[in-house]
């Protein structure tokens, strides 16, 4: 597949929204552990917005698409994560174009762009237990996929494998930042919530373009 459509973008967000409010009580329980236990609630409200808004309007441009995802969730979620989780879909938008597909390459550089910016606001960097250890490999993979070949399918191959194995990874770090670095020891064993989410939106994408493509 070497182009993208609108129609399939946002089908893939349609399911990863409902694939994280689906796997609440797995992101409440991890967070009540090493954070304040509002991130899988937070995400819901956040996913259940995006359902409703995809449910009601069929975007014509994947720039608009991507805007229309990421203000909902900055709307609706509140706290850190509803900055940091709109800022992974709004700050790369100048990527995509305003057209009715994307291909590989500007998808890698769309969500790169989205990483970059949740490091300059959030003054993160991957290694330090937060959304980054999923979103950053993730991204460097789609950098690597889109060199190789033109396909969108191995594109989020490569994108879905990176992020399960880097929120794996985050279970052997010790939070660095945000509410979770109070709990430091604690923290490890457990994955970051966040980065188990950036996870899911990416499995979400996988599995949409593999079965549409
Ligand atoms: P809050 O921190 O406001 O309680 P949530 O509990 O919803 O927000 O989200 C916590 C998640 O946000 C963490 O698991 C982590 O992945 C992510 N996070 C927190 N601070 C940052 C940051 N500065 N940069 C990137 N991600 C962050
Ligand atoms: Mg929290």
């Amino acid at each position: 597949m070497e182009r993208l459509y609108v129609e399939l973008f946002q089908k893939m967000f349609v399911r990863g929204a409902a694939l994280i409010t689906e796997k609440e009580p797995y992101l409440t329980e991890i967070d009540s552990v090493i954070g304040d236990g509002d991130h899988g609630m937070g995400m819901k409200r956040g996913c259940e917005a995006v359902g409703r808004l995809l449910g009601k309007q069929q975007f014509d441009y994947v720039d608009e698409l991507c805007y229309g995802v990421s203000t909902e969730l900055i709307k609706t979620m509140g706290g850190a994560s509803g900055i940091i989780f709109g800022t992974m879909f709004f700050g790369g938008l100048s990527k995509l174009g305003h057209k009715e597909y994307v291909t590989a390459g500007q998808l890698s550089e769309y969500f790169m762009e989205g990483e970059q910016a949740i490091e300059r606001r959030g003054k993160a960097r991957p290694g330090q237990k937060t959304m980054l250890d999923a979103l950053y490999p993730a991204c460097i993979a789609m950098k690597q996929a889109a060199s190789q070949s033109e396909d969108v399918i191995f594109l989020f191959e490569k994108a879905c494998q990176a992020a399960e194995d880097g929120a794996e990874e985050s279970k052997n770090m010790k939070s660095g930042i945000g509410r979770s670095k109070n709990f430091k020891d604690k923290t490890l064993g457990l994955p970051d919530p966040g980065a188990v989410s950036a996870s899911l939106w990416f499995r979400a994408f996988c599995d949409t373009v593999k079965e549409n493509g």
